[in-house]
């Protein structure tokens, strides 16, 4: 029988799983204390009093493990079973939902769903550079998804959640948002914020994006209404790319996340971010795909917590 990728000891044995953390957190094996951030000074605490992977730090004297300060904190799942649940939501392709996640790990249906929104807390990325530096194209548009709360069902999209999402052409990475309007007086500082002034911006014709020529060095826009996808004249100027994200992001959850609510639809958006951002095409395999997401559990604000988690 073919091995499996999960019989690598990491996913196997709370202890191997907190080396391998510990040579991906601190790869020079110089540990970083959470507590007073200074580099290297730990000590290993030895004996049966203390269990293994406890160091104490020589400056601060307080106690910590690699866990201390990220999203596996304080948790009573192994921490191998965390590194399984995060290969398997970096390695399928739409994600993976706390039902599978359940069943898959053996966890509780709640404790599957917490973990996963914690890992999702780990994809997300901080404030980074703006997209289009250097004078590149960046493409911008939204989509509509589920219900809003407390909005009547009406035609159009005036119900839904909106998710603006950008896409930097040269580096090609997406970022995406939840906008509670698509009109310019949300989306305009939206795009300010996470845009370079230098960069030339791709939309379709909405209004949202009218005055954006005043703002960075270009604005081209394609009329859908009119069925121009592509310009004829200039076939750089087309949003073909993030719509594509959108297909993945629209395929994804509707089969997975089918029930998804406004207060977490930003960590879902994060985790298809995060998968785009690092996509097999770019040359990302799907052990480095873990990797990089394990890179992101420390620093993050967990604003719930789980008893069982
Ligand atoms: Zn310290």
């Amino acid at each position: 029988m073919a091995e499996s990728i999960y019989d690598k000891p990491h996913f196997q044995d709370p202890d191997s799983a907190r080396e391998y953390l510990e040579r991906l957190r601190w790869p020079s094996g110089k540990a970083v204390c959470p507590h007073c951030a200074s580099i290297g000074e730990h000590y290993a605490l030895k004996g049966s009093a203390h269990r293994p992977g406890l160091w104490k730090c020589r400056d601060c004297r307080k106690q910590f493990s690699v866990t201390v300060g990220t999203v596996f904190e304080r948790s009573k799942i192994p921490l191998s079973v965390w590194l399984q649940a995060v290969y398997m939501l970096c390695s399928s392709k739409k994600g993976m939902s706390s039902h599978q996640l359940h069943r898959t790990l053996g966890v509780t249906y709640k404790t599957a769903w917490f973990m996963s929104h914690r890992i999702r807390e780990a994809m997300r990325t901080g404030a980074l550079a703006p997209f289009g530096s250097g004078g590149g194209d960046v493409e911008a548009d939204e989509t509509y998804i589920g219900r809003e709360p407390g909005k009547e069902v009406r035609d159009g999209p005036h119900h839904k959640m909106k998710v603006l999402s950008l896409v930097d052409r040269n580096t090609k990475q997406a970022r995406s948002m939840v906008v509670d309007a698509v009109n310019a007086k949300t989306i305009m500082p939206i795009l300010r914020e996470n845009i370079s002034h230098e960069a030339r911006l791709l939309t379709d014709e909405a209004t949202a994006y009218n005055y954006a020529r005043v703002y960075f060095a270009g604005h081209e826009s394609v009329v859908h209404s009119r069925k121009e996808w592509v310009r004829l004249s200039d076939r750089t100027v087309h949003i073909q790319t993030v719509e594509g994200y959108f297909s993945i992001f629209k395929r994804g959850m509707k089969g997975v996340y089918q029930h998804c609510g406004k207060q977490h639809l930003h960590r879902y958006l994060a985790e298809f971010d995060f998968r785009y951002n690092n996509r097999a095409k770019l040359g990302v395999s799907d052990a480095q795909r873990a990797d990089n997401a394990l890179k992101g559990i420390s620093g993050k604000r967990l604003t719930y917590r789980c008893a069982a988690s």
